[in-house]
């Protein structure tokens, strides 16, 4: 089945239209990167999906559920989260409490004095739990604006899976590091992902074409091709609008 399914999206700001009639599906299960030039929209989509700006038309069906015009808190309770590009962290918290948030967002914050008391346990042991799944366990005390940027990052991840979504965006996750960092960044990301589906914006090949089962090219507001990596190496039409000698 289908995890996504974007139907004739449309997104204008003012008088310009940037989300153009695009097309989109994901599979369940799939890791599916979203490729294109600066700004493509690809930001914008992930904005749209997630419930961060309201559509112009078309249609957004999660797990076969319409989930046009829905909140962004309502879309992450039915499973779907999203990571930001600009790095989402509370740098004057530690890296503790800043899951502790996302869990909370993503429960709903629904809970009484007495009940959040009673949920603290709860509440810890998950978080310690993420600390463990992105390898941050010794850094939880940390405030989260002394982390290096390779473990920003990482915790942004942390914050996305907080609320055990099954569909995972992430926009430009390793963009800024180093190669040893992005190659940790990769196994960090498959870890979390696997099972799971996963859509990722990101300009690095390596990664691309390392984890993605299918790619979809973003040009312009709309999606020019997807197909599996091998023959998305091969389109002319892809080559010519983006990836160039990158791909040779
Ligand atoms: P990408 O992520 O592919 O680099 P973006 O989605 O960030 O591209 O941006 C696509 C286009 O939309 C850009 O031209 C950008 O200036 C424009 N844009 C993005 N957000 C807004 C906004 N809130 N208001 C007006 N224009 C925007
Ligand atoms: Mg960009
Ligand atoms: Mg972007």
């Amino acid at each position: 089945g289908l995890a996504l399914e974007l139907t004739d999206l449309r997104k204008s700001f003012g008088p310009t239209e940037i989300i153009r009639g695009l097309n989109l599906q994901v599979r369940k299960g799939h890791r599916h990167a979203v490729i294109g030039p600066n700004g493509a929209g690809k930001s914008t989509l992930f904005h749209l999906i997630s419930g961060r700006f309201p559509i112009s038309s078309g249609s957004i069906k999660l797990n076969g559920e319409e989930i046009t015009g829905l909140a962004a808190q309502q879309i992450n309770r039915r499973g779907l989260s999203r990571s930001f590009q600009v790095t989402n962290i509370f740098p004057k918290m530690t890296v503790f409490e800043n899951i502790r948030c996302a869990l909370l967002w993503s429960r709903g914050y629904k809970y009484s004095f007495w009940q959040m008391v009673a949920k603290q346990r709860r509440l810890n042991e998950d978080a310690e739990a993420i600390l463990e799944r992105i390898h941050l366990q010794s850094r939880g005390k940390v405030l989260a604006g002394f982390l290096s940027y390779a473990e920003q990052r990482a915790l942004e991840i942390g914050l996305t899976i907080a609320g055990d979504p099954d569909v995972i965006l992430l926009d430009e996750p390793t963009a800024g590091m180093s190669n040893t960092e992005t190659e940790q960044a990769v196994e960090l990301i498959r870890s979390v992902t696997e099972g799971k589906t996963l859509v990722m914006v990101e300009h690095d090949m390596g990664v691309v074409f390392g984890l993605a089962d299918q790619i979809s090219v973003l040009v312009y507001g709309e999606v020019i091709a997807t197909d599996v990596p091998a023959d998305i190496r091969k389109n002319r039409a892809v080559q010519q609008a983006y990836l160039g000698e990158e791909a040779a």
